[in-house]
């Protein structure tokens, strides 16, 4: 086997995203026992009761189940889009960067990347006015929609306040767009602002939120809007390949899932514990607002492999290295990696 005398013996550590987390036996139980029918045909128990209470949290009519976050922007963006159409979106923002640009291929929006000139990952409402407040010309783009990602993974997680969130859906409004959440980490954005997540889906027409992130499900997302949107959400669903039988075994998992989100706020502390050590092994490292940290260095490919090398498990994003903090690691296991690359260097 080929071998590096310099790799570590030790427990790995994984930082590498919250997606990571694997279900624990009381979600295997549930799994395991769950109520299912073939959710194609008639409707399966299970998955009806996640839907039911998503939609609840998110204060929206319906809600839908679906296996990616991806899947669930891609639908969300393909009903609001037609072909042609201009949308905005912060730059970094995942439904830009990390979906194989589906937005553009297969949802057909032209993609309009926005400065954060209101903070990291955030845009301004006046931002929006500039491109989206007059009439197009004869061979301008018409703009229909903005995409708000809350938080913003590759701005570091950070959270919207949401009485900028409420100037960002007046100004979408006033130009007439229609507004969609991608809030894949929505649940980490409504417990460091301490509001229920409903409070951060108001003036949305559609939402997407994971249960696979920090919340540990293995599988699942849920994009929610109108009892029309969701209805035609799952002829979308179908379209691509995302129907699925006895899915009640998935969204089982996803209803334990939803117990867990008061739990992110140790994420939270872990990811502050993690950002002050690193600062005073002398990295540079903003405050997180959430789970994620980032981390400036001279050489990420490096700094990423020297710290693969103590164990620990890192990855590239945005320029930076990223650390994310989840269920499955612990303060003793930040202290624990602090240890390791204080040793080190
Ligand atoms: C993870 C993530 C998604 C969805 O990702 P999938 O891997 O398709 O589940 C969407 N948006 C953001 C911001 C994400 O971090």
């Amino acid at each position: 086997m080929w071998c590096d005398p310099t790799v570590t013996q030790q427990p790995l550590l994984d930082f590498r995203s919250d997606t990571v987390t694997k279900p624990d036996e009381a979600m295997r139980a549930a799994m395991a026992s769950a109520e299912v029918a073939d959710d194609v045909l008639e409707r399966d128990p299970t998955m009806h009761a996640l839907e039911e209470r998503v939609a609840g949290l998110l204060n929206t009519e319906a809600a839908l189940w679906v296996p990616s976050g991806s899947m669930g922007n891609l639908i969300a963006l393909f009903l609001h889009l037609r072909r042609g159409d201009r949308f905005l979106a912060a730059h970094g923002s995942h439904v830009l960067d990390n979906e194989l640009g589906t937005a553009a291929w297969i949802a057909g929006g032209m993609p309009h990347p926005m400065d954060w000139d209101a903070g990291p990952g955030r845009m301004s409402a006046a931002a929006i006015h500039d491109i989206a407040g007059s009439e197009p010309s004869y061979h301008g783009l018409n703009t229909t929609l903005l995409s708000l990602e809350n938080t913003h993974n590759a701005a570091g997680g950070t959270v919207m306040p949401l009485e900028e969130h409420m100037q960002l859906i007046a100004a979408a409004r006033e130009c007439r767009l229609r507004v969609h959440l991608d809030g894949a980490r929505l649940w980490n954005a409504s417990v460091a602002l301490g509001v229920a997540p409903s409070e951060l889906t108001v003036g949305v027409d559609t939402v997407q939120v994971c249960l696979s992130k920090g919340l540990g499900a293995p599988v699942g997302s849920v994009v929610a809007g109108t009892e029309d949107f969701v209805t035609e959400a799952r002829r979308v669903r179908k379209m691509l390949g995302g129907g699925v039988r006895q899915g009640g075994i998935l969204a089982a998992a996803g209803l334990i899932a939803l117990d867990r989100v008061d739990a992110l706020a140790d994420d939270h502390v872990n990811a502050k514990l993690l950002a002050e050590g690193l600062n005073e092994l002398g990295w540079s490292v903003r405050e997180p607002e959430t789970n994620i940290v980032l981390a400036a260095v001279p050489d990420v490919r490096n700094a990423v492999k020297m710290l693969g090398r103590l164990g620990i498990q890192t990855g590239p994003m945005a320029g930076q290295v990223r650390f994310v903090t989840h269920r499955d690691v612990s303060t003793a296991d930040v202290k624990e990696t602090l240890h390791r690359i204080g040793s080190a260097s």
